[in-house]
């Protein structure tokens, strides 16, 4: 008979989830629960991925990209890669993970945004998701990572990211593996205000 502990792993084997699941359990708890284990769909308008397309769409018509790299001391550049780890069950797509003059790397995300003297949270939730992947795939240091908001001129911003920072978000993957393997039923968000819009307020209690 297998242990507890083997059939958790058994379960867990091959399961990848999204940087954008990651941002929607973030955003709301329980879209992770109606939508891996009901197997309910979100709308068309699932907010993240196609926020996400127009991004890329509207960012490359948008940015010199070559200008934005040559500004941040760094050697080279690859783009729009898509990086996955089977330990920590994740997989995402990073804009450009640069390999910077000092030996370390850093993700950049290009936003079809405004800089408006804040960085939201899930912006900079995406980038240490994203340099979660870039430092176990490429095996070097992550101590940053860049957001370009393209509707500034292209102003680039520095996000510092600390270990502490890899820490809760293995910590959010784990709580992510436990409500779709183990159907824990996560507490609702803590803002009701983003229940207004939301296509399961119907069936969210
Ligand atoms: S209704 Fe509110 S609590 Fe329920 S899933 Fe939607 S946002 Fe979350």
């Amino acid at each position: 008979m297998q242990a507890a502990g083997e059939n958790q792993k058994e379960a867990l084997e091959g399961t990848l989830i999204t940087i954008s699941d990651v941002l929607e359990y973030l955003f709301c708890p329980r879209f992770i629960f109606y939508m891996y284990c009901l197997d309910i769909p979100q709308h068309e308008e699932n907010r993240f991925k196609v926020q996400k397309g127009r991004e890329v769409h509207e960012t490359r018509k948008l940015t010199n990209r070559d200008h934005t790299r040559k500004r941040l001391n760094c050697t080279r550049k690859e783009s729009e890669v898509f990086i996955a780890s089977s330990k920590n069950h994740i997989k995402g797509i990073v804009d450009e993970v640069l390999f910077l003059e000092d030996g370390t790397t850093a993700p950049l995300e290009y936003k079809f945004a405004e800089y408006k003297d804040k960085i939201f949270k899930t912006y900079k939730n995406q980038l240490i998701l994203q340099a979660l992947l870039i430092q176990e795939n490429y095996n070097i240091e992550v101590n940053r990572g860049y957001i370009c908001f393209t509707r500034s001129n292209n102003l680039v911003k520095e996000i510092e990211i600390k270990t502490s920072d890899f820490d809760k978000s293995l910590k959010i993957i784990q709580e992510i593996l436990d409500v779709m393997h183990k159907g824990v039923y996560p507490k609702t968000t803590r803002s009701s205000r983003k229940c207004i819009d939301c296509c399961y307020r119907n069936i969210c209690v």
